[in-house]
């Protein structure tokens, strides 16, 4: 259980400053970002995509 316990620990976006556990953050060209974050580029970048935004669980 400890993986768990690991991607279960809070940190805070440095993009934002929002709380995020750490296994739901997303490394992308070098830089760290939330789930927030991460969906508003996948979005920008790709405006007609459905994402999914229920991956995780909800902080
Ligand atoms: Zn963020």
């Amino acid at each position: 259980m400890q993986e768990v316990n690991r991607s279960l620990k809070i940190v805070f976006c440095k993009n934002c400053d929002e709380p995020e556990y750490w296994g739901c953050m997303f490394w992308r060209n070098g830089k760290q970002y939330c789930r927030k974050c991460i969906y508003k580029i996948w979005d920008e970048e790709n405006p007609n995509a459905n994402y999914d935004h229920i991956v995780f669980p909800d902080l």
